[in-house]
């Protein structure tokens, strides 16, 4: 029985590993859980899994956990996140936290030698090297959950030791791919939160919405598969049925394919190396009748030609990128920006902070609070 700590447990990817944990009650035993603020959701799902540990990062007192629920430790605060990382005894750690707030989650399960599966790209984006070269010196590679980047690891299982030259990193297009410019600039809330394949939490649906998300993708992809940015092709596939590919020298090209559904990505870094039921079934080729593809566009999009730039300057600048998105992100959300404005904010932040170093945890989240202090000073 493999027991798992789901960090995120009231988030879209948290809540569909633990449908995954309930149809394989002998295989799994959840022994933490932890959210930020969904109290209610929390304490049904301690409920039904009956971990050993749960907490809350915002405040709660003891007086409020239900009397039924005070079995298992209660924690808050930063705590509660290091405690479901490094103390519970777990031997998978699913971190499916939202931000750079992963960063040290994923750093902490590490050093206590878990196996981590990582949903949470922006610990890869702000601080790939520390985290890869944890992984490498604990010998606990990271289990990606990314449906891309999972994608592109049950690829490279097929490859025999071969290295590919190059990935193909799909990408839906989001809900604006066939917009023009000037209304993507002024899209609303609701327009970036209709994403058209994917069901997710709402910071990575306006992701999708910019292509940000795919930026982001690009440099989790550099840090999982140790592959410069140059050889890491973005191919907007709308059906997302292609979830990635390699290509290797000989010209062939692997590629997985499913019906966009995160439990096929989440069970498979839950069962690694095997595999195992999620409730999913493969597409039906006939129905869809065909896939189509086609190149980016930058000029409407060009939060990839940013995310490039970032990658390529190295540093902290990363870190701006995903710092300064994150800010401008909440800001949209809360009505407070235009759509348009999110890219252009990173964009202010990479030129203003450009040359930040990034070598520690320190210097990482110092560039992180540099980036949302400039988009905050530029309304
Ligand atoms: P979500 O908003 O649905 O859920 C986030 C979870 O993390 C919730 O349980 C929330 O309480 C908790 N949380 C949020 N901010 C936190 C903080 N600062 N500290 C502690 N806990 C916090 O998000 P999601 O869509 O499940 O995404 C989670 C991560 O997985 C993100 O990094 C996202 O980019 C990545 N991801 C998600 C999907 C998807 O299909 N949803 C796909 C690929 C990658
Ligand atoms: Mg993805």
């Amino acid at each position: 029985m493999k027991k798992i700590a789901v960090l995120g447990s009231t988030g879209s990817i948290g809540s569909q590993a633990l449908d995954i944990c309930a149809r394989h009650p002998e295989e799994y035993r959840v022994v933490a859980l932890t959210a930020r603020s969904s109290r209610e959701k929390l304490f049904e799902q301690v409920r039904a899994f009956r971990p050993e540990m749960a907490g809350l990062t915002e405040p709660i007192g003891p007086e409020e956990i239900p009397e039924d629920l005070r079995f298992c430790r209660w924690m808050t605060g930063k705590e509660a996140l290091r405690a479901a990382a490094a103390e519970v005894d777990a031997d998978q750690v699913l971190v499916s936290i939202v931000g750079i707030a992963g960063l040290q989650s994923v750093m902490d399960a590490l050093s206590a030698g878990r196996q981590v599966l990582l949903a949470n790209k922006e610990a890869l984006v702000t601080g790939g090297h520390l985290v890869t070269e944890l992984a490498r010196k604990m010998k606990k590679p990271l289990l990606p959950v990314d449906s891309e980047h999972s994608a592109i690891f049950q690829c490279l299982q097929a490859a025999g030791g071969n290295q590919p030259v190059k990935i193909l990193l799909t990408a839906s297009g989001g809900p604006f791919r066939t917009w023009t410019k000037e209304q993507i600039r002024n899209a609303t809330r609701e327009q970036a939160l209709r994403h058209p394949n994917w069901s997710m939490g709402a910071k990575i649906t306006v992701d999708s919405a910019s292509m940000i998300n795919k930026g982001l993708e690009i440099m989790e992809a550099r840090w999982l598969f140790d592959m410069p940015g140059d050889r890491i092709e973005v191919v907007v596939h709308p059906e997302s049925i292609v979830h990635s590919a390699v290509e290797f020298e000989d010209g062939a090209v692997l590629a997985q394919l499913g019906i966009p559904d995160m439990r096929v990505p989440i069970g498979y870094a839950m069962s690694y190396p095997k595999r195992m039921s999620t409730g999913v079934s493969g597409p039906d080729l006939f129905a869809l009748g065909r896939l189509t593809f086609e190149k980016p566009d930058t000029d409407k999009f060009p939060a990839l030609v940013l995310a490039r730039e970032a990658l390529e300057a190295g540093g902290a600048a990363c870190a701006v990128f995903n710092g300064a998105n994150e800010e401008a992100v909440a800001a949209f959300l809360r009505g407070e920006i235009s759509f348009g404005k999110i890219t252009e904010k990173v964009n202010d932040a990479l030129e203003k902070l450009v040359g930040l170093p990034g070598t520690c945890i320190e210097e990482i989240f110092e560039a992180d609070r540099k980036a949302r202090e400039t988009v905050r000073q530029n309304k």
